[in-house]
This record gives structure tokens, sequence and C-alpha cells, in this order.
């Protein structure tokens, strides 16, 4: 068990730059770590944040990846959650303290000295760390989850981001019967929304650029469907909604999306755009309006969001792409022109 794990890797050499194909070293297993033969890894907008720096802070070369399936190849000596052959996924974070209140309360995501995110990040020992764009991967089994046996590897893996993401939110704000909810842009993350959403009971309304994915938002569970581009959308739904979850990952008017907010209503956003939103307080005040933000989720949801969407056939649309494609994946998803997810069949790499 003391020897390293020679992984071949896509990564970024800086800012902007083109993926290249090279290898690295995965740290000789410790007594609680797994060895994962990583099989798909879906690639998440803010994979390309990441990799643009827009950010700021890049560790660079940089292997981005957070949405990660495969089957375990190796567990460490004192490893119990997992034998080899399982399927298993590992999502945004590959390390907390463990005991601070917030890791106590399963949201390792606040943890106060800091998670360690799955790549673009350090761990604990100060190693840079590196995604899902690889081969393999090496995690203590505390991050790893299972991927029920009725989800496929493929359409499984942006669920470790884009489905917790979204997930955790709908049930901190409390979507079910008797809440509209909007679901702010249709990528990843929004049509993976709509699916929770409608699952947990809530009414959705979809609100997109332009009319093109109508259809589908509707195949999602979406009752309602309507493009933010026409203005009459903003006087026909003002003050409809309990709940707005915002997944755009550009800067959006925000005091455009309050209006449409119920007295007590919430804007939760997650999309992360580079530079700062501004509102006006007056958008608050005129209805005891809150705004609010969510980091992805922690390790126990995840399971639970999983087994939800095991338990109620939601699945992300997706298009499988080999290792070569991912420079012309990233312009893609830039333009908005992905239904609805790109995944890396990692044995192209
Ligand atoms: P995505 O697939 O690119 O989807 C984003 C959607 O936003 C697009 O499909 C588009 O929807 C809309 N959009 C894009 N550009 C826009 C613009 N200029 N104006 C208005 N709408 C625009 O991205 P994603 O992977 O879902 O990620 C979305 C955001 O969430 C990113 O910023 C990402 O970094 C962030 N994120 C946050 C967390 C978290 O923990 N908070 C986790 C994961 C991702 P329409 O075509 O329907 O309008
Ligand atoms: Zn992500």
């Amino acid at each position: 068990m003391c020897q390293t794990h020679q992984s071949n890797v896509l990564s970024v050499s800086h800012a902007k730059a083109n993926f290249e194909r090279t290898t690295i070293e995965r740290r000789a297993l410790r007594p609680h770590d797994i060895l994962i033969d990583i099989q798909f890894s879906g690639i998440c907008h803010s994979d390309i944040h990441s990799a643009f720096d827009e950010w700021g802070g890049g560790i660079f070369p940089m292997v981005p990846g957070h949405e990660i399936t495969g089957v375990v190849a190796a567990v460490g000596d004192d490893v119990t959650k997992f034998q080899i052959g399982d399927r298993v996924g590992v999502g945004c974070f590959v390390d907390s303290c463990g005991t601070c209140e917030y890791c106590q309360n399963g949201d390792e995501q606040y943890c106060t000295k800091g998670v360690v995110q799955t790549y673009n990040s350090r761990d604990y020992d100060g190693e840079p760390t590196y995604g899902g764009y690889s081969q393999k991967i090496v995690v203590t089994e505390r991050f790893v989850v299972s991927i029920p046996d009725q989800l496929p590897l493929d359409a499984a893996s942006p669920l470790l981001c884009a489905g917790i993401t979204t997930y955790s939110p709908l049930k901190h704000w409390k979507a079910g019967p008797g809440k509209k909810v909007a679901i702010v842009g249709m990528g990843g993350l929004g049509h993976v929304a709509i699916q929770f959403a409608s699952a947990l009971g809530a009414e959705v309304t979809v609100l997109s650029r332009s009319l093109n994915k109508k259809e589908e938002a509707l195949s999602f569970g979406a009752k309602d469907y309507f493009a933010t581009s026409d203005p009459d959308t903003f006087q026909t739904l003002a003050g409809q909604y309990d709940l707005i979850l915002n997944t755009v990952s550009a800067n959006i008017n925000v005091d455009a999306y309050l209006s449409l907010l119920r007295v007590d209503g919430t804007l939760v956003n997650v999309g992360a755009p580079p530079k700062p939103d501004q509102f006006h307080v007056f958008s608050l005040i005129s209805g005891r309006r809150s705004i609010a933000g969510s980091l992805v989720g922690g390790i126990q949801e995840t399971q639970e969001m999983l087994d939800f969407a095991a338990a109620h056939n939601i699945a992300p649309q997706i298009e499988v792409i080999n290792a070569n494609q991912v420079d012309e994946a990233y312009e893609r998803v830039l333009k908005s022109d992905v239904r609805y997810r790109f995944v890396i069949d990692i044995s192209t790499l």
C-alpha cells in the first residue's frame, strides 16, 4: 500500500491554456483512503471559471473536475465504508476538519478550517489538489459516496455537483407542495433543479433567456416556462414566487428577479459570476424579501440526493465526449450550446 499511483490527466498550464495530456502521481493510500478508477467526469461551469482563472487565485497547472464517478480499485487498511468494485462518486470536496460545528452538522462545505476542494485547492499538507479529468483519484472514505445501482455512472456524474448544488437549497428553503419555485437559467444546474423541485412537489416555472428549451423544460417537470428576454415576463409574473433559484453563470438584473417574489420570498443564488451583482434595498424592503446564496451541499446530503434521484428517476441529460474534445466543449458551454451537461469518458484519456 505504500506506492503512489500514476494517473493520466488533462491539465491546463495557465489560465485559458488549452488542455494537455500529462501524468500526475496520486498519493499512496493512507489507512482511510480509497483509490478510484474514474470512468466519467462532468464538465461544470465552475471548471471553466477556474481554468480561466475568472475568480482569481487559481493554482496552475490545474486538473479540473468535481463530478466524478468510477469504481473502487483499492482500499486502505482501515476503510470500512467501501470495497473493491463498488460504484462510487466524488464531488466538490475531498477533506474537511471533521470536528467544527458545521462538519459535525453535515455541512462540511462550510468547515471553519476551510474545506479542501477537489481541485484548485491545497490539502492540509499544503499539496495542490487535482480533480476528475484524470484516470485515478485517491480520496479519504468520508468524502466518497455510493452510486445507487439504478443510476448509470455517466449520467450520475453531474449529480455530484449540479445535483447537490440545486437539491441542497431546494431542501433548505423547503421547496415542496404548495410552493411556487422559479428556476433561472436552464443549463447544467438548472435542468437538474427543475427535476428535483418538481419531484419535491413544488410548482416549477423556468425562466430562460429564450423559448428554445421550453419543450424539454416541461418534460423535466416544469409547469410553466417564460423567456426573460421578453420584458412582459417580469410584469406577468410580478409577486408570484416563494423561491427563486438563480443558476446563471453571469450577472443578472437582481431587482427584476426580486420583483417576482411574494412577500417573504427568497432569491437564492447558486450561480457564481466573477463580478459582483447589484440590487436596490427597496426591492427587499417592499416585500420583506430575502436574498441568499448556497454552496454545493454536505456529504450525507449528497448521498441522500443520489438516493432520491434513483427513487424518482431523476437523471441529468448528458452529451458524452472524449478526452480530445474538452477545449471545444468549454467553448460550447460558454455559448450555452449544450443539452445539458458534457461528461468526459475517461477511458479515452
Ligand atoms: P451552464 O451549464 O453554463 O448554465 C448556465 C445557464 O445560465 C445557461 O444555460 C443559461 O441559461 C444562463 N446564462 C448563461 N449566460 C447568461 C447570460 N449572460 N445572461 C443570462 N443567462 C445566462 O452552467 P452550470 O454548470 O449550470 O453553472 C452555473 C453557475 O453555477 C456557474 O456560475 C457555476 O460556477 C455555478 N456553480 C455554483 C455552485 C455553488 O455551489 N454555488 C456549484 C456549481 C456551479 P438559459 O440559456 O436557460 O438562459
Ligand atoms: Zn460544479
